[in-house]
């Protein structure tokens, strides 16, 4: 039997499948959707995310990131990165380099989705065949959280996520986020003549009329063709624990705060990280306090700008805020974008 199967071949389940080939263990991975798997995803690998892909043997191809620029009401507030540049790059061409370094690796993606999951005690049984650990890496809707019974019930308002291409010139090496009242939208350079647009939202509507609502930014897409939208959400979810005897959580799945600071994919490679640690040591019961470490940082900080952001009062006092006091917001980024 494996060591290890990985449930999900999103980025962070094809990285903890590397970190467990790279200590020694027999790992496979399993994804239904054939690649290169697209996803809707602002795109913004943070500098924390770059560098460890870069320990992985992994340099995709993409935009080069300098930092955070926040627009709003007139005004506009810059917070280069402070440790390492980020870079902007399309999920297909992540997926691709993942998929690569793990082939090239030895380890085998199995495309078929896991139906099945009981713990045994000694080992754990997938569909049936049996395996001495399972991480999950199957997204913010993991199947294996809900079978498990590891869902939280959702609470508080739901915000979900748009994104489309717009092929141009990339203007800035800044991930712009354009602040209005109803939503934010998200630019990423992603490629010398792609950029990426996500709009993140409480409100179900069309692309279009969520891009209404930043005339500056529809000023700069001149009216030109944007790709086909993908969709994401609610974003919020949550898990009641991170490990169930011998199945650990990872990535989305363990549970997902908002798209608002954009280091999902970094934290979810520190977790695959931490994940197989734990199964290194034959210690599963290890992962919970180093995932809650991992996480506390971001959380808090994603956490208290989304809830100050419904304020309407104060949502139109962020980006000014953030003008006034640039070291503070740049300190404020640089807590999210360095490694976890
Ligand atoms: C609108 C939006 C913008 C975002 N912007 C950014 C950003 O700029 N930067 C950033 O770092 N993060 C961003 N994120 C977050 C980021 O996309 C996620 O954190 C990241 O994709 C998580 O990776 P993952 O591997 O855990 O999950 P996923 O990428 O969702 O991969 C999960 C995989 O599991 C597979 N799967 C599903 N069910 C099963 C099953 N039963 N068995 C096996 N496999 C299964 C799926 O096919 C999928 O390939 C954004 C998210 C959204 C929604």
């Amino acid at each position: 039997m494996p060591d290890l199967v990985v449930a999900g071949g999103g980025p962070v389940g094809l990285a903890a499948a590397l970190y467990a080939a790279r200590a020694g263990i027999d790992v496979e991975v399993r994804e239904p959707r054939p690649g290169p798997v697209d996803k809707a995803c602002g795109e913004g690998l943070m500098p924390g995310a770059v560098a460890d892909l870069a320990a992985l043997g992994i340099d995709p191809a993409g935009h080069r990131l300098a930092g955070i620029r926040y627009l709003g009401g007139g005004r506009t507030a810059d917070a280069p990165f402070r440790h390492g540049e980020g870079r902007g790059v399309r999920r297909t061409t992540l997926h691709r380099a993942m998929t690569d370094a793990v082939r090239a690796a030895g380890i085998k993606i199995v495309e078929r989705a896991v139906g099945e999951v009981e713990d045994r005690g000694s080992h754990v049984l997938v569909d049936d065949e049996p395996a001495r650990y399972l991480i999950a890496a199957d997204g913010l809707h993991s199947p294996v959280r809900r079978m498990l019974g590891l869902d939280r019930p959702p609470e508080g308002r739901r915000r979900f996520g748009l994104r489309v291409h717009v092929e141009m010139q990339p203007w800035t090496p800044y991930v712009e986020v354009h602040w209005a009242e109803g939503s934010e939208a998200y630019v990423t350079p992603v490629a010398d003549e792609l950029v990426g647009i996500a709009v993140l939202t409480e409100r179900q509507a069309p692309f279009d009329q969520l891009l209404a609502e930043h005339p500056l930014l529809r000023e700069r897409l001149q009216r030109r063709p944007l790709s086909r939208t993908r969709g994401a959400g609610p974003l919020r979810q949550r898990s009641t624990a991170r490990t169930r005897g011998r199945v650990l959580l990872v990535g989305d799945a363990a549970g997902y705060v908002d798209a608002l600071t954009g280091e999902g994919i970094a934290l979810g490679l520190a977790q695959a990280r931490a994940a197989v640690d734990a199964v290194v040591m034959d210690r599963p019961e290890q992962y919970e306090a180093v995932y809650r470490r991992l996480g506390r940082r971001h959380e808090l900080l994603t956490q208290a700008l989304l809830s100050s952001s419904r304020v309407p009062a104060v949502r139109r006092r962020i980006v000014p805020l953030a003008a006034r006091l640039p070291r503070v917001f740049a300190g404020v980024v640089d807590q999210l974008a360095r490694p976890a």
